[in-house]
Formats: C-alpha cells, structure tokens, sequence
C-alpha cells in the first residue's frame, strides 16, 4: 500500500513509499482510509514530535475516515464494507480515566497517528473500540472532520458549559476547529460572535463575524454590555490577551491549541473579581464523537473544504496548513 512516512522526521524526511499492508490482530480493524483531514497536530507529528513518534517508519494522520476491510480476531459489531471513522485516542479502557468515560485523559493514553501508525496511508489498523460507523449520507469531509476539528470544539464547548443564552465567542472561526465551534455553539443555542476574516463564517450561522480589532464593539453590541460569557481561544499567545479582555462577569475562557504561542501575561486581580475561569480542553470522548455523529447524520453539521489532495501532495498538504491564502479545510485522499 502507499503511505507517507518519515524515518527522522523532518519536512524534508517525509516520503510517499510502498509499504506491506498491514493485518488486524486480535481486537483490531484494518480500515481502508477513504479521507484524512490535516491538523497542526500532523505536522507537529512530522516535525517537533517526531522522536516519540512510533513505530518508524511512521505514518502520521491522527484524523480520518474510511471503509472496514478486515477484522480482527474477537471483532464483533463490524464487518467489511462499513463506512466508518475513527475516535483518534489510544486508551486502555481500563484505567480511572476511561472508567469515567474520559478516554483522552487515559493514563496509559496516546495519540492515533503519534502513538501508532496513522491514516496518511491506503490502510490503517486501528483498536475495534476506535472505531464507529457512519451513515451513508454523510460527506467523507464530514466524516474526517468529526475526531477532530467537531470534538475538540464540542468537548471544549461543553467544559465551558455553554447553553442556550449564551454569549459566545470563537476567535480563529474559519479555522479547522473554529468553523465547528461556531456551528456547535449555534445549535447548543448561543449567540456566537465569530472572531475571523472570512466572510463565508457568516453561512455557518454566526450572528456577528468580526475581525480582532473590532472584536470588542461587536461583543459589547451583541450583549448588551454584559460581555461574553464564553470565549473559544486555540490561537495563543497572539490573542489570548484579547480574548481576556473580551470576557464578562462568570466568563470562561477555554483553550485547546496555542498556535500562535504558549504564554502569556495574566491579570490574576481582573479574573478574581470578576469571577473568570481559565480552561483547559483536550480531545474530547468515545461518547461526544457519537453525539456528532448522531448530528452530522441529521444534517445539522457541514464542513468548508479548500483543497484535497492524493497521497503524493501529501508534503504540499502539510505547508498549506499555515498558508495565509488557505480558505477552509485541507484534506488527503489516499
Ligand atoms: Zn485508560
């Protein structure tokens, strides 16, 4: 099968080899990978991660979608010909995390495509329990969406508690998790000030659109004064300090990226006195990536794609991502 791998890691490392297929073992699926979306996380992979990185050669992709070709030994629920996608935590299903239903904290946890090989290949094998069948309706977009751009922003969406009446607001919403968190926070029943230079932010049902310097009188109009009750920040050091600025009385913060940088000063006084709360928000569970699949079948989810490439853009795929010209998701298809 053709993959993208690296050995030492590196842009400049990776290449598209032929390599044997892979079987499922006991408890395992091999699925054949029909679309990969790329994240930060796959190039970090490639790049700043890839010592830890195992096996080698490794094949990164932590996000993708795909039809069962064979499983494993004890499989029961699956068969060959599913359409299907893949929940991207490696979890031992046995720990205290896991018994509380919060896989992605697993104390003998990964990554899918960090910790084992990953889906910027033909095939993967990946656990039975990673695995959840899709509908026929939904897009292969869509469907390589949902593990990570969708659950990263509805985890974090429901660690800040956001419901109907909220104000929320989402800096970086034309972004690969952002354009959920807009979407998701809409159909949780907030108001949602997008934070964004793209006009098409609008179509995905953002009350406001506006850009970072105007993100204050936008926020001030759209409550009334009473500021934001939450703000989605996976951007960093860049725009964290605004979006501090931007929360109101009780407001959270909630923070599962920092992109643009990890540190930042913080006014300890400003947040005690009016009650802010600073959240940390990673992954997300089995049982969300089901609710989003339950919601992308019923329609109420969509995904903007800018380009999709084979297998052998896969490098080019990689640079895109931090292209300022980039208007929408990237995606591989093998
Ligand atoms: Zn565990």
């Amino acid at each position: 099968m053709k993959a993208l791998v690296f050995e030492k890691g590196g842009i400049g490392d990776l290449r598209v080899v032929d390599l044997e297929r892979p079987s499922p073992g006991r408890g395992e699926v091999l699925v054949r990978v029909a679309m990969a979306g790329v994240n930060p996380i796959d190039y970090a992979t490639a790049t700043r991660l890839s010592a830890i990185a195992t096996p080698k050669p490794h094949i990164p992709g932590s996000e993708f979608a795909g039809v069962v070709e064979a499983v494993g030994e004890g499989v029961e629920g699956l068969e060959p010909g599913d359409r299907v996608v893949v929940y991207n935590r490696v979890f031992d299903a046995s720990c205290d995390m896991c018994l509380a239903g919060q896989e992605m904290l697993c104390r003998r946890g990964g990554l899918v495509g960090l910790h084992t090989n990953g889906g910027f290949a033909e095939y993967a094998v990946v656990p039975a329990r990673n695995v959840f069948k899709i509908g026929e309706a939904l897009s292969w977009e869509l469907a390589a969406s949902l593990p990570i751009a969708a659950l990263t922003s509805y985890h974090a969406l429901r660690r800040a508690g956001a419901g109907p009446g909220d104000l929320v607001v989402v800096v970086g919403a034309g972004g690969n998790t952002g354009m959920f968190a807009v979407q998701l926070a809409k159909i949780m029943g907030a108001t949602v000030v997008a934070i964004s230079r793209k006009p098409w932010v609008k179509e995905l049902g953002a009350d406001y659109v506006a850009s970072l310097d105007k993100a204050r009188e936008v926020v001030e109009e759209a409550s009334g004064g009473r500021m934001a009750d939450i703000v989605v920040d996976p951007l960093g050091s860049e725009t964290l300090p605004t979006s501090l600025s931007l929360l109101g009385a009780n407001g959270r913060l909630v923070t599962f990226g920092v992109l643009t940088g990890q540190e930042v000063r913080v006014d300890f006084r400003a947040l005690y006195q009016a009650q802010h709360s600073i959240i940390g928000s990673t992954g997300g569970t089995r049982r969300e990536l089901l609710d989003l699949i339950g919601m992308a079948g019923r329609g109420l989810l969509k995904v903007r794609t800018w380009r999709t490439y084979p297998l052998e853009g896969s490098i080019e795929a990689l640079e895109k991502l931090f292209a300022k010209e980039r208007d929408g998701r990237i995606f591989i298809k093998p």
